[in-house]
């Protein structure tokens, strides 16, 4: 009721009004519809972390894609023979879905990203992009953009057991992409309670390890992300309380809050 129950979405807006989105779940929906409530054409480059259902499932409900002079760019990893194109796309073909993407009005273009890839954008900001631990894989993301740096990464076990996680990558990698990040937002979907022993090699963190990651970094603000689907409100207010109490108890200068449905951070 107060976190909300989309799946990922998180929107930035630059200093110049250029529009950025992490993620398409169902989150996206709303977006769109408040998009086109503003003036003039929605113009975005949309990065993808990895194409799990709950992070596209909210593209064929994007509104402001089936408006002519939208320009939207989809960024995002492949998967082994299967192409971002065939991925976004798949997902629109009958029977899954009664409009074929090819029938949207906006000028849409996809742009395959891996390991390293790094994203110059018209106005300076730059988007950098490492491979992190989930099952299949999943992009984080680094934004800087007027001195700033926002990270997104979502969807990631950093910590997790070699022979449980298919696809280990160094914690010391994830902890690079973010490092002194002004903002980080990061998987936290478990109590440590839920997570061990039961969903390890699941690809999610606990708060814990987002704590971790976040502190190793010098991380300035964590936003606790990607909440388990069966948490209430309580429930997340207490993963959040339990981590800001991590925080004093370790004395350390982190700033932490969960991510919530409709709340607005200034950088
Ligand atoms: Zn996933
Ligand atoms: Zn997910």
């Amino acid at each position: 009721m107060r976190y909300g129950g989309n799946t990922a979405c998180v929107e930035v807006c630059l200093d110049d009004g250029s529009l950025i989105i992490f993620d398409a779940g169902t989150g996206i929906r709303p977006l769109g519809q408040a998009l086109l409530a503003q003036p003039g054409p929605v113009r975005a480059h949309l990065f993808l972390s990895h194409a799990h259902w709950d992070h596209i499932q909210g593209i064929p409900f994007f509104t402001p894609a089936y408006v002519a002079g939208t320009e939207l760019t989809i960024l995002g990893p492949e998967h082994g023979q299967l192409t971002l194109e065939k991925i976004v796309t798949g997902q629109m073909r009958s029977p899954y879905f009664p409009i074929p993407m090819h029938a949207m009005a906006a000028k849409i273009e996809f742009v395959k990203l891996g390991e390293g890839s790094m994203v110059q954008l018209p106005n300076g900001a730059t988007v950098e992009a490492t491979m992190i631990n989930h099952p299949g894989g999943t992009l984080g993301y680094r934004l800087t953009a007027g001195g700033k740096v926002l990270a997104y990464t979502t969807d990631n076990e950093p910590f997790g057991d070699v022979a449980a996680s298919r696809h280990l990558v160094k914690p010391s990698h994830h902890v690079y992409l973010v490092r002194d990040a002004d903002l980080l937002v990061q998987d936290a979907q478990y109590t440590p309670e839920e997570y061990a022993p039961h969903r390890v090699g699941w690809g999610h963190s606990t708060y814990l390890d987002a704590l971790q990651i976040a502190q190793q970094a010098h991380v300035k603000r964590l936003v606790l992300f990607h909440h388990d689907p069966s948490h209430s409100d309580a429930e997340v207010d207490d993963i959040v309380t339990r981590c800001q109490a991590q925080i004093v108890q370790q004395g350390l200068d982190i700033e932490c809050l969960g991510a919530a449905e409709g709340s607005v951070l200034v950088l």
